[in-house]
């Protein structure tokens, strides 16, 4: 008999009858001995949905109200999923963030994690029951809703799961497992048996939304073994392993992962001169931007083009600061581009392989496509690109990569 934490996502339990076939999932479980502790996204769609109406009300709604509305659509859910496994005979209650309590900092509709009371949660499995909790949500100090940042369901399982120390952490979804790269983008994508924390929280960052980052990070410190698995069809699923360095046959090349949700801007004719990048992201930072890549070429003329990428979200207020630094440094133009993608390569193969990025620069150049900026980790290539070609760079790269055979094969250089 073990403990398991089971995640099911928002397509998972969409609709009543969906709910009814998660709890008789759990239900099976149960059946087996296994203490189970099941958290809940959102039905799918929802959160959008209360996203939406806020923004009706309000250009920028106010954090705290935000994080009381959208945090509703997890506490349906719990209910629903505990009745449907009453219903069943199997005993169950619901739980909401600050019951349990899930204590979080302040920073409304990103919140972090700070602790967990597992008192409650013990004690309820004790007495034979199905824990029902809203995933994505939290309390913090003041007693005040959090939400953890879009796909948290997947964090709250994971840190429930370190909490409890739980055997297995299971993520349920709607594809069978992590693939290659997004299944809806490439036919071709295979499911990986395994992937370590590395890769994962790489393919994460980069774009690859099947597990939020914090979720990885989070499972990788405290070692929680994970699994993705699809919701209503058997199978093995991922397993998000540690990396393994006696093994032989390590693919050079775990994945792609994409994403569009990146703009650039540019500066050019910055005058060329000891802390000028600092001159230029200082404030950009200040405002509470996030820069991705950045990319500053040589010199000429004693001027320099400065280029840098941030979330599109954000793109409207970084022009604001930037064409105010502009004019403070006495550059000679401001651009801006949205219609840009992110498409990166990840695999800590890489460490010991050389010639990834070769591989790669030639894969977009054989498909006509021109690479804007490119920055590196240790496990990952990542290229900007023009956003009209994402799908045909995604699909060059997995195959010039042999990813859709079996990652033992020899030709996976
Ligand atoms: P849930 O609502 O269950 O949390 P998500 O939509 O957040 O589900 O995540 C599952 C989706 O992630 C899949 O439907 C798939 O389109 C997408 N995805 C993106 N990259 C990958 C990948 N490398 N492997 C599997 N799924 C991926
Ligand atoms: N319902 C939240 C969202 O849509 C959290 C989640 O699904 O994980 O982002
Ligand atoms: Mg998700």
């Amino acid at each position: 008999m073990s403990l398991i934490v089971q995640k099911f996502g928002g397509t998972s339990v969409g609709s009543l009858e969906r709910i009814g076939q998660v709890a008789d999932k759990v239900a099976r479980f149960r059946a087996e001995g296994h203490d189970v502790v099941v958290v809940v996204s959102a039905m799918s769609g929802e959160t959008n949905r209360l996203i939406g109406l806020a923004h009706e009300l309000q250009e920028r709604p106010v954090p705290r109200e935000l994080d009381v509305l959208i945090s509703t659509g997890e506490q349906v859910t719990t209910a629903l999923l505990s009745m449907a496994l009453n219903e069943r005979g199997v005993k169950a209650k619901s739980y909401n963030g600050s019951q349990v309590r899930i204590l979080t900092d302040d920073s409304h509709t990103k919140a972090r994690i700070r602790e967990i009371d597992n008192e409650k949660l013990h004690a309820g499995l004790e007495a034979g029951y199905v824990l029902v909790v809203a995933g994505f949500q939290g309390v913090d100090e003041h007693g005040n809703i959090t939400t953890l940042g879009r796909g948290g369901s997947d964090t709250t399982a994971v840190a429930l799961a370190a909490a409890l120390k739980a055997d297995e952490c299971q993520i349920y979804t709607d594809v069978d497992g992590v693939y290659t790269t997004d299944p809806r983008m490439v036919d071709g994508a295979r499911r990986l048996d395994r992937i370590t924390f590395e890769e994962m929280l790489e393919m994460a960052s980069m774009g690859s939304k099947v597990l939020q980052i914090r979720a990885v990070e989070f499972a990788g410190k405290y070692q929680v073994p994970l699994r993705v698995l699809h919701s209503f069809q058997e199978g093995p699923g991922t397993l998000i392993t540690l990396e393994d360095v006696n093994q032989m046959e390590t693919p050079t090349i775990a994945g792609i992962a994409f994403n569009r949700d990146e703009a650039k801007l540019t500066v050019l004719g910055v005058p060329d001169m000891p802390g000028i990048a600092h001159k230029i992201l200082g404030p950009i930072g200040e405002a509470n931007i996030e820069v991705d890549v950045i990319l500053q070429n040589t010199g000429e003329d004693n001027h320099t083009d400065f280029t840098f990428t941030v979330s599109r979200t954000d793109l409207p207020r970084a022009e604001e600061v930037l064409r105010r630094v502009a004019a403070q440094i006495e550059a000679r133009e401001v651009r801006s581009d949205p219609r840009i993608a992110k498409v990166s390569v990840v695999g800590v193969g890489m460490r010991s392989h050389a010639g990834v990025a070769s591989q790669m620069f030639a894969a977009l150049a054989e498909v006509g496509i021109n690479i804007q900026m490119i920055t590196t980790s240790e496990i990952k290539i990542s290229v900007i690109i023009e956003e009209k070609f994402l799908e045909l760079a995604v699909r060059a790269l997995h195959s010039s990569f042999g990813l859709e055979k079996e990652p033992n094969d020899e030709s996976v250089a």
